[in-house]
């Protein structure tokens, strides 16, 4: 058994979160340290389109990207929805195109810009919370570490070990979905590249995309966990064939993980227990179509600055860190209320606008077609609490906390 490191900040995950977090900590002068458990960089799947406020977020704290961090096309317009009428809806974001992420550099400068000391290949097995610090145990190429830290930032995913180690039953209580991706080379594709393209369609899946990257297609699936992967592409692969000329080679290249789809229409966040936070997309944070690196970055800044807050005046932090994330709860699940869609702003592209210019006609096939797409989710029972939440958001400032774990 090796010493034991003393440091004031520990964080799970050399992930976007993490680099948020810890530029906040380094920043105030916390010695941070960061465990990953692959080797750096490491590769992430993830479509990388990014939201005009993470890249806000992107610019304002890390500076600008390095042209490594972007693939080709190096940037995107917006987002083009579909549907079985075959009306597509292209929404630009607001203030211009944003950066196409390759995750697998973009998050590596983050992390080094962030200026914590990095620990790759190196697992987070457990922790145990004395109270006035937190007891960490890790593995690093069989050889097993134990840190010390005054707080733990778990920043390490949907399927969150952090999470799993202070909640064992929370991956009972949540739907899994799985996602996955395969790469095509092109034959013909008239689907616009700048743009991402998403189908409501429940014959599809849960969650259906495509779009352009180094030359070839991207065709995503996602479906509730226990389908076939396989089939399930195939079946995209012919509708788009079909209905948008797509014609695309075999794939040499797939990949696919699971993912907590579903806290942040809920208001079902986890943030940890005493002195272990949990942010980013472990919290359940995802924007709609799937968009998680703008709250994660966003999550993961907040969790930084409760650390160092709590450090400043005494306070609990995990007290302070739920007083702190309202704010980004507000931001996620507004994105979800029906309330919010219909008579405010939420997202970052103008979805009123779009269907406002459509016919009357079509405007009725689409929110026709959005309507039996959201049947699809019905067995999981989120429309009545997304109803209730919608209304509680009407008359309170925000979404009640005691939802969350
Ligand atoms: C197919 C797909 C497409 C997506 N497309 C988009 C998109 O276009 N735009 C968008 O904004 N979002 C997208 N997302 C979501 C986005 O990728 C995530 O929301 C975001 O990366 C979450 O960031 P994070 O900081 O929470 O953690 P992650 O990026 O998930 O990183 C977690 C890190 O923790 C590490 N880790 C895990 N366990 C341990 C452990 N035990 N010990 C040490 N390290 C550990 C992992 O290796 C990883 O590096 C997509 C997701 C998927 C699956």
């Amino acid at each position: 058994m090796s010493a034991v490191r003393d440091v004031h900040t520990l964080i799970v995950g050399a992930s976007l979160s993490a680099a948020a977090a810890a530029k906040r900590t380094v920043d105030a002068g916390l010695e941070t340290v960061i465990l990953e458990r692959k080797e750096l960089p490491r590769h992430k799947i993830c479509s990388g389109i990014l939201s005009p406020r993470g890249y806000r977020f992107l610019l304002e704290n890390f500076g600008p990207l390095p042209r490594e961090a972007l693939h080709e096309p190096t940037s995107c317009r917006g987002v083009t929805f579909h549907f079985p009428c075959l009306i597509p809806l292209t929404m630009d974001f607001f203030g211009g195109t944003t950066p196409h992420l390759h995750r697998k550099y973009s998050d590596y400068w983050a992390i080094k810009r962030s200026g914590a000391e990095v620990h790759d290949r190196t697992s987070f097995v457990g922790l145990e919370d004395k109270g006035d610090h937190v007891m960490v145990r890790a593995r690093s190429q069989g050889e097993e570490l134990t840190y010390r830290a005054r707080q733990v930032i778990g920043a390490d995913g949907p399927s969150s070990l952090v999470t799993r180690v202070v909640y064992p039953d929370y991956p009972k209580q949540i739907p899994w979905f799985f996602v996955g991706q395969k790469f095509h080379d092109i034959v013909d594709c008239p689907l616009d590249q700048d743009y991402f393209h998403f189908w409501f369609h429940p014959e599809l899946g849960h969650y259906t995309w495509s779009h352009a990257r180094d030359g070839r297609q991207i065709v995503g699936v996602g479906f509730k966990r226990g389908d076939n992967f396989d089939a399930r592409h195939k079946k995209v692969k012919r509708y788009l064939e079909d209905k948008h000329g797509v014609r695309l080679a075999g794939h040499e290249d797939e990949e696919g993980c699971a993912e907590n789809f579903g806290p942040s229409l809920i208001d079902r966040y986890v943030f940890g227990k005493g002195n272990v936070l949990i942010t980013g997309q472990a919290t359940g944070f995802l924007n709609m179509i799937g968009e998680g690196m703008s709250c994660s970055l966003h999550s993961g800044a907040i969790a930084g600055e409760a650390v160092v807050e709590a450090r400043l005046h005494g306070k609990p932090v995990q007290e302070m860190y739920r007083r702190m994330i309202a704010s980004e709860v507000r931001r996620t699940t507004d994105q979800w209320n029906p309330l919010k869609i219909a008579f405010g702003r939420p997202h970052e592209a103008d979805f009123p606008a779009a269907l406002l210019a459509l016919s009357w006609r079509e405007r009725r096939l689409v929110v026709r077609d959005i309507w039996r797409f959201l049947l699809l989710y019905k067995e999981f029972n989120w429309g009545r609490q997304i109803g209730a939440l919608a209304l509680q958001r009407l008359v309170g400032n925000g979404y009640p906390m005691q939802r969350w774990l």
